[in-house]
């Protein structure tokens, strides 16, 4: 039954489009194809000139790695703690990419602190005989005057902007082929049969929720049953079940570091037991809410999540 119906109607839309191209004027096939090229490619080649052109050119060069555009939101969040200011990161990341034509080898929290205070005003008050300082906020076109922009590198500014931050943020699998770790901290890597970074620290886009948020850790993909091993000696302060962590594991160790270990398939230590650096402590699985089998790895200081990449990259900041 279901063909007759869809022939019908078919023959239906047959009969509105030919209708629909007479009440345009259109009779003749060569206006037909015209303005099917008007009504397709045109917008085609807009959205492409608009679009696609830039995201290929903005990603044919180096961008900031998630660890890089951290500088950028601490400063902001550090300035507009101290100034009572609304400064945005964004504005910021965006006016330095410019200024290092994106580049960021050259970045710091330093520099990324500086260019912030940039976006405060500090006015000295005279009041009779006291003097005090008040801070206002610059807009970006003041901090862009300040800065000598000229009128390329402002646009430019403002297409990074209109364009969103988001792919400065992307905490992609960039690792260069045949990454190993090379610790240089305290720390051991804790899946020693795979250095497969599936999702760097830093901002991101959570890809079960969705929702712009902060990754807390290192996702190393590894099959279901991979060893995990203690990066540090240390006493497991939690050991089971944590709700969207899964099953996990987390020690303490000296100097105010905690690692985490979650996503777990199994759990091989107990609450409160000590552990050796490198003592198997489970495996890797998908518990929680979790995409795949990975472990999800952190790093903790006094009780703040920080790049577990940097106590494997052997002083090379280049991956
Ligand atoms: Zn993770």
């Amino acid at each position: 039954m279901a063909l007759p119906v869809a022939g019908a109607v078919a023959a239906k839309a047959a009969k509105l489009a030919a209708w629909t191209l007479a009440q345009m004027g259109i009779e003749k096939p060569e206006d037909l194809i015209k303005t099917a090229l008007l009504v397709f490619f045109l917008p085609v080649t807009i959205i492409a000139i608009f679009f696609v052109l830039p995201v290929v050119t903005v990603g044919s060069v180096p961008m900031a790695r998630p660890s890089q555009v951290q500088f950028y939101i601490d400063a902001a969040n550090q300035l507009n703690e101290e100034y009572d200011l609304a400064i945005d990161w964004e504005e910021a990341l965006a006016l330095d990419t410019v200024l290092l034509e994106q580049d960021f080898s050259g970045t710091s929290q330093n520099r990324a602190l500086s260019l912030a205070e940039d976006f405060v005003e500090v006015i000295k008050i005279t009041d009779e005989d006291t003097t005090y300082y008040e801070y206002e906020q610059r807009s970006l076109d003041e901090v862009m005057d300040m800065r000598e922009l000229d009128q390329d590198q402002m646009e430019w500014v403002y297409h990074l902007l209109s364009m969103g931050l988001s792919q400065f943020q992307d905490v992609g699998t960039d690792m260069q082929d045949g990454w190993e770790p090379n610790p240089t901290g305290p720390f051991i890597w804790p899946v020693p049969d795979s250095y497969k970074i599936t999702s760097k620290f830093g901002p991101r886009v959570c890809p079960v929720e969705g929702i712009d948020g902060m990754h807390n850790g290192l996702d190393i993909g590894a099959p279901r049953g991979t060893a995990i091993v203690a990066a540090d000696a240390g006493i497991a302060i939690e050991a089971g079940w944590k709700g969207t962590a899964g099953r996990a594991v987390i020690i303490r160790h000296a100097g105010g570091y905690e690692t985490r270990y979650y996503h777990m398939n199994s759990i091989a230590v107990t609450k409160g037991q000590e552990v050796s650096q490198g003592d198997y402590i489970g495996s890797v699985g998908s518990t929680g809410r979790s995409t795949g089998n990975h472990l999800h790895f952190e790093i903790r200081r006094f009780t703040r999540a920080i790049d577990p990449l940097q106590f494997f990259l052997g002083g090379d900041e280049n991956v």
